[in-house]
Parts: structure tokens; sequence; C-alpha cells
């Protein structure tokens, strides 16, 4: 395994937002994140990427192992190194990625020059490169334009073209097409995916919706109030989905032919992290709860980092 993540647990202050998350990703595999806004997925990128300590957030139990390092234990120095080299992350909006005031090339020349160590002509010769394999047209003259000047897709190809300029093995992209239109979004996953698999990396991609996962991942792990409760190969999960959350986000993917407005929702809210429900944190919007779901926390019956399932009546509601 490239990344493999075991009984994950973050703190912010006195709340536990992340409780005994795991996963493992494979050399060249894509794997799916998903689950509802608040369900933690942004969290667990930045304890990968060792970022917690921006926002006051600190791992306080099990590991991240990546390439046989344990990265809850680096030192920040070694993590340095580590981010944009070999491991790089896609963030939602891509202006929290750009620096406005630069042009838009030179931040993706910087990347490789800095990670590895290419000179000025190379390195411009490389974005280029990097920025037509991204279908950006005309890539000589956006290379010296300002992210201003280009549209949102534009530039979220530009941060993608960063993000891939120091050949990293591991991306880990949180909800990367969400604040594009939805035309713009297929396009840019269809092109990120094969980009990532032409070069074998491994890909993290978060995203809310379970149609992103079927069209671009092998393998799936659901979050729900900041754990994980299903976990398995993409395929397998959409044929028999066993948590009734799975179960609802796979309900939630618009279908051809659905009147407009017809998307449904999943009834009920997101649990706030300072006030999870007891048991099963999905209890209070589980259309199968019985009374062991707010006593027990169902553990996800696959090990720590296996395929399984986290639900006390996988097989639906007792007779
Ligand atoms: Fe629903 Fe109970 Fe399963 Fe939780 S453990 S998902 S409440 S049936
Ligand atoms: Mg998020």
């Amino acid at each position: 395994m490239l990344l493999s993540v075991e009984r994950l647990s973050v703190s912010i202050g006195p709340a536990r937002p992340l409780d005994d998350v795991g996963f493992a990703l494979a050399p060249g595999e894509i794997l799916g994140i998903v689950g509802e806004s608040g369900a933690g997925k942004s969290l667990t990128a930045m304890a990968v990427m060792g970022l917690l300590p921006l926002i006051g957030g600190r791992i306080d139990g099990g590991a991240v192992w990546f390439d046989g390092v344990d990265l809850a234990r680096l030192p920040e120095e070694d993590y340095r190194r580590l981010r944009g080299r070999r491991m790089a992350l896609i963030m939602q909006n891509p202006m929290t990625s750009l620096d406005p005031i630069t042009r838009v090339g030179e931040q993706i020349d910087q990347v490789s020059r800095l990670h590895m160590g290419l000179d000025r002509i190379a390195a411009r010769a490389r974005s280029i490169e990097l920025m037509g394999q991204l279908k950006i047209p005309e890539p000589a003259a956006v290379h010296d334009l300002y992210p201003h000047q280009l549209s949102g897709g534009m530039k979220q190809r530009a941060v993608i073209a960063m993000a891939l300029a120091a050949d990293p093995e591991l991306i880990v992209a949180d909800e990367p097409t969400t604040a594009l239109d939805v035309t713009v979004q297929a396009q840019i996953i269809q092109l990120l995916v094969e980009l990532v698999r032409d070069r074998g990396l491994s890909l993290m991609l978060i995203t809310h919706d379970m149609g992103v996962v079927a069209q671009a991942c092998d393998r799936v792990a659901v979050m729900y109030g900041g754990r994980v409760v299903e976990r398995g190969p993409v395929q397998a999960i959409f044929a028999q989905p066993r948590h009734p959350y799975t179960k609802a986000l796979i309900g939630c993917i618009p279908r051809a032919g659905m009147a407009p407005g017809a998307l449904k929702g999943i009834p009920g809210t997101v649990p706030s992290v300072s006030r999870y429900p007891s048991g099963c944190r999905f209890h209070p919007r589980c259309p199968q709860a019985q009374p062991l779901c707010q006593e027990t926390v169902p553990v996800l019956d696959g090990g720590p980092t296996g395929d399984g399932v986290a639900c006390h009546f996988p097989n639906g509601p007792r007779p």
C-alpha cells in the first residue's frame, strides 16, 4: 500500500471530529472518500497532508503510513519536503492555491524548480507541456497570464498542473470541481483521472457525489459523522450497498430523465461535531434503526483498513 490510514483520531480543542478513520490506497489506485459536508472528509485530507496545525487540529490516535513512514509522527521539516514533491493537494477553490499577483505559468514553474531542481527554461517547457495535457488552449500564451484572466475551469486546470508538476506519487483532491459549472466538472474529473491513470499515480478523491465515485474511482470509503461507515470496491458497493447511509447516497445520484427538482436529499441533518449522537451516529436519520443502534457503536467488520460495513443490521431491518 502506498498510503494506509489506520484508526486515525483527530481533535480540535475539546471536539473529536475524526474517530477511528481508516482506509488504504494502493499504488495506481483511485480511492473515493464520499459523504455529505461535515462528515470529516476535508479534515481527513488535511491529516494526510500534515496540515492540521493550520486549523488548530492534531492527530491524537492512530497512524498515517505513507510508503512505510508514519506521517502522524513526522517532524514538520520532513513533511515540508514531502508535500509538493511526493504528495500534492488540490483544493476546492482554485484561488486558495493560486497567488493572484504571480503569472499562472510561473506558479507551475516554481513547483518543478523547487522540487525537481529544473532551471527556468526547462521548468517553463515542462509547465507548458502539462498545461497542454490539461487541455488548456494555447498553453504558451496562458503561461504568462494572471489567475484573474482565466475562467474558473482554466484556473482549476492550472492548479492540477501545479499538483502534477513535481511528479508526486499521491494526489489528494478535495472536491476539486465543486466550485465549477456542472458541465466543466465532469470534464475536469475525466482529465484528472486520465492523467493519474497514465502516470500510475494514486489519487484520493474527495467528493459528496456518488456519481463522481461511479465515474472515477476503483474503491470507496463512505464517511459519516467523522467515521468510515462502509468501505470496498466501487462496483461491489454499487451492486450491493450494505450501509443504509451508502444506500441513501446512491439514491441521491441524479439519473437521466429525472424531472428537474426531483433530486432527493437525505432526510434529517448531518450531526455537528460537538454533538455526535450516541451509538451509531446515523441512528437519528436511519430508516431501519433499532434500540441497539442508540446504545452501541457499530464497528466496521473488515478491520482497520479492510472492506466492510459498520452497521448492526447490514442485511436490513430485523423481522
Ligand atoms: Fe441504521 Fe442501526 Fe445500522 Fe446505524 S447501526 S446504520 S442506525 S441500522
Ligand atoms: Mg470539505
